[in-house]
């Protein structure tokens, strides 16, 4: 079994200023095989650590469509911000890689009495709560993507966490965790234990046979993002 982290951000996301060393070394220090670095709207960090073999990268963006955010991952080409989450999808999909849905939900508190939807699997429908949430949550993005993100660690809420995996649960996607570290210590928090890959395909099938663990960070790591943003260092 390895230990993956699924959604995490480098320097080259203009919110965090951690240099592609300290990801590595950050990697060793958690105990974590191989991170997926997802960094908005771009991956040229990600192939840039990924060339040194300090450690095994996953190549992943968070792409900022027209309706909100999306992971691609085991992408080889960078997918635009701005487009339809459909249209977003379909240039995942060309270059073979696969879909996430990243915090669902947000950071705010999805109250658990609050219904994500109506249904199971194709039939799924998400409510109207859900809607509100995340636009992009339309039963047709929902037919087109392979994982939710069900732990986040920058989620602070136990609820929003148990709505997401019943979102993914109903829906029948394949439930994701990672740390989306913006600083180097956040690094591992939430992770996946699971069989080794070779490439998107056997990841995928892979991950019906992980097993999710992850802790929620302080909201103030959330200032630290905004320092970032303020004090932008290069990479
Ligand atoms: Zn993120």
């Amino acid at each position: 079994m390895i230990r993956v982290d699924l959604h995490t951000h480098t320097c080259y996301s203009r919110d965090c200023n951690t240099p592609l060393e300290l990801v590595a070394s950050s990697c060793h220090r958690a105990g974590i095989d191989c991170i997926a670095i997802t960094d908005h709207n771009t991956i040229a960090g990600a192939l840039k650590l990924q060339a040194t073999g300090r450690v095994r990268v996953i190549v992943g963006e968070e792409i900022s469509t027209a309706s909100g955010e999306l992971i691609g991952l085991f992408l080889s080409e960078p997918v635009p911000a701005g487009l339809s989450p459909l249209d977003t999808i379909e240039r995942v999909r060309k270059q073979g890689g696969l879909v996430c849905i990243p915090h669902p939900f947000s950071r705010w508190p999805f109250p658990s009495r609050k219904a994500v939807g109506t249904g199971d699997g194709e039939h799924f429908v998400p409510s109207e709560a859900v809607r509100r949430r995340n636009a992009l949550l339309t039963p047709e993005v929902l037919a087109q993507v392979d994982m939710v993100e069900v732990m986040n660690s920058r989620t602070p809420f136990a609820d929003t966490w148990a709505a997401c995996q019943r979102l993914a649960s109903m829906r029948g996607l394949i439930p994701t965790a990672g740390s989306d570290a913006h600083t180097a210590r956040e690094i591992g928090r939430a992770r996946v234990e699971m069989p080794d890959f070779s490439d998107a395909e056997s990841f995928l099938a892979a991950m019906r046979d992980a097993r999710l663990s992850g802790v929620r960070s302080s909201i103030f790591v959330h200032f630290a993002s905004m320092y970032a943003k303020l004090r932008r260092k290069t990479c």
